[in-house]
């Protein structure tokens, strides 16, 4: 149960070391601990620890741990980091401080509706197909442009860009590629790196990183 609170030290301890290599400030780097898959009594101890940003990626798994878990913390922060469908936008607007998974243009009019309706303007990463794997969802970086005009037009905040870059091959010019189309559509963010290469992605410019393996082992 403490191992999460043990792995969180190394994890910061490597995201100060690749920031500082960078010339970047390790306050730049938010951390979302990814707990998707693990349950309360596992997340606890990093609350406990002091961390404060997650990461979940479902609605409905969110949405049955996080509310008791805020109660006792209520600044904790909840990211989604997965797929959305359009029928759960209104969920996760309601449950979800920040959105990693924007990616078509029926998701934005569902999530702008959703937003709408409940009032509450959740920041959205815009995710990126990268690699041009189409089964990981993300937008087409030829669409990418319309898409973020049609984001901004329909007042969702736009927090910057999130990639997943194919699995087993080197990723820093994935994430190179990314922080360069960030910086082409004027967007401030950018999510990228996991538990395997976050040191790479702080380095190519990451403003968010997503890990879960690193800090809470492997998922059952
Ligand atoms: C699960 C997941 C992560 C965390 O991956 P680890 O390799 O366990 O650090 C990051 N981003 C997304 C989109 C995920 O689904």
């Amino acid at each position: 149960m403490e191992n999460a609170a043990t792995q969180i030290e190394l994890v910061v301890e490597k995201i100060a070391r690749a920031a500082a290599i960078a010339g970047r400030k390790a306050d730049e780097i938010t951390l979302v601990a990814v707990s998707k898959t693990h349950p309360a009594e596992e997340i606890v101890p990093l609350l406990a620890a002091g961390q404060r940003v997650f990461g979940e990626n479902r609605v409905q798994e969110a949405a049955a741990k996080w509310p008791a878990l805020r109660e006792e913390f209520p600044d904790a922060s909840l990211h989604l980091v997965g797929q959305l469908q359009s029928n759960k936008a209104e969920d996760a607007v309601s449950l979800f401080d920040c959105i990693h998974s924007l990616d078509r243009p029926s998701l934005v009019s569902a999530l702008a509706k959703a937003m709408n309706k409940t009032g509450r303007r959740v920041p959205c990463f815009v995710q990126v197909d990268i690699g041009e794997e189409i089964q990981k969802g993300g937008c087409a970086i030829p669409a990418l442009p319309a898409l973020v005009a049609q984001a901004q037009e329909a007042g969702i905040p736009l927090a910057g860009l999130m990639c997943v870059p194919p699995a087993g091959i080197e990723p820093s010019p994935f994430f190179a590629l990314l922080d360069k189309l960030a910086g082409d559509l004027g967007l401030p963010g950018r999510s990228m790196g996991m538990s395997s290469d976050f040191e790479t992605a702080i380095m190519l410019g990451a403003t968010h990183i997503r890990v879960g393996t690193a800090l809470f082992g492997t998922r059952g």
